[in-house]
């Protein structure tokens, strides 16, 4: 019989590309969205992998125990991936109480759903690289010690952490995934990779002549949400719930980065980027590097595409749909 898997988060980056991949793997997959009065519910990420039709998208929000307890009671999910949250460091600063709510205590509000509803099921949670914060180590394991620097990666920890109580006090088959940053041409547009990618689209096309970014020296451990998502569910595979990194092992400057996508466009960085320092942090994270040694001897899990084919993947996608929206 098909598994069923609830899927929160499931309009965003990640959300996309794993509901892809369980209706690949035959699943009957359920996304939990958050409806508002603009529009209804954003499904542009999963209109561009062709796979919104077969998705069932349930109302619902992370604040709203009672309603998740009834999706607990309709869905009956075998697998439930919570890839919710208010995912931007940044907006953090801003909205800290919202981030803790939703990034924090929405963990809460879904394990105590599954908890009373379907304690049978197994429950990813995404956890985050933010957490390591000023590293404790040079390269990162499940291991090392945390050190948040954001309110949201103060909310990640709680997250985490409550998974790991839940998992170890009431049995629940919960797993954490300590996920270094994954993008993809579905990433939001306020991520560093994502803003590189699609103002050079934008530049190359004479729509725009610069790229204004704060701390180019920050260094991130880069791996493809294609690959990630992959990893989540391999989590879920395994007979006994436990934590891990995912990451590539390889870590590059934001600087490094950018050159990668304007030399792919042909433009020339040092005329295009501009150093503006309303755009750096509060607090920064100034470098992540992960292991995904455990990983890999526990189910064989790997990363398959490289910095540079990803950078390269999502100039292109940027400059086709900047294309598209010129010629419209
Ligand atoms: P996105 O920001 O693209 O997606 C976040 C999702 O959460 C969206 O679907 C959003 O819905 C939803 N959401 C926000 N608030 C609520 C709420 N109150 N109730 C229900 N849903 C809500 O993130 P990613 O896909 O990139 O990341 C997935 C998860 O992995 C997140 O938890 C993120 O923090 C975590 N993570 C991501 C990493 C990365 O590099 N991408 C690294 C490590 C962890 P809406 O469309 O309505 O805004
Ligand atoms: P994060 O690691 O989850 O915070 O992912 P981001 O993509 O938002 O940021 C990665 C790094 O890029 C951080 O160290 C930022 O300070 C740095 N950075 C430098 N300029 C920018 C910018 O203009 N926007 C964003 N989002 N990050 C920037």
């Amino acid at each position: 019989m098909a598994k069923t898997a609830l899927v929160t988060g499931i309009t965003g980056q990640d959300g996309a590309y794993l509901a892809a991949l369980l209706l690949e793997q035959g699943y009957e997959v359920h996304g939990l969205a958050r409806r508002s009065s603009t529009s209804d519910v954003n499904l542009s990420r999963l209109d561009w992998l062709g796979v919104t039709n077969d998705v069932r998208i349930v109302d619902g929000n992370l604040l709203d125990l009672s309603g998740l307890i009834r999706t607990m009671r309709e869905v009956r999910p075998d697998e439930i991936y919570n890839l919710g949250a208010q995912s931007f460091v940044k907006s953090s600063w801003q909205q800290p109480i919202l981030t803790g709510q939703v990034t924090g205590l929405g963990v809460a509000n879904v394990l105590e759903a599954v908890r009373l509803e379907q304690p049978d099921a197994r429950f990813y949670q995404a956890s985050s690289s933010e957490m390591y914060g000023l590293i404790q180590e040079p390269m990162q394991t499940e291991t090392t010690p945390f050190y948040p620097r954001s309110p949201y990666a103060v909310a990640k920890l709680y997250g985490h952490w409550l998974t790991v109580n839940y998992r170890e006090s009431f049995g629940l088959h919960a797993s954490s995934g300590i996920l270094f940053n994954h993008e993809s041409p579905l990433r939001g547009i306020e991520f560093v990779t994502r803003k590189v990618t699609h103002s050079v689209a934008r530049i190359k096309l004479g729509l725009s002549t610069e790229l204004r970014l704060g701390n180019i020296d920050a260094k991130r451990d880069w791996g493809h949400s294609k690959d990630y998502v992959r990893a989540m569910w391999m989590m879920l595979q395994q007979d006994v719930a436990d934590d891990y990194v995912i990451a590539t092992g390889r870590t590059t400057t934001v600087r490094d980065m950018c050159k990668i996508a304007f030399q792919h466009a042909g433009l020339d960085m040092d005329k295009h980027l501009v150093i503006d320092p309303d755009l750096f942090r509060p607090a920064e994270v100034d470098v992540l590097l992960g292991s995904p040694k455990k990983a890999k001897e526990a189910f064989g899990w790997e990363p398959t595409i490289s910095l540079e084919e990803m950078i390269v993947e999502m100039v292109d996608a940027d400059l086709k749909r900047l294309a598209y929206l010129k010629s419209a």
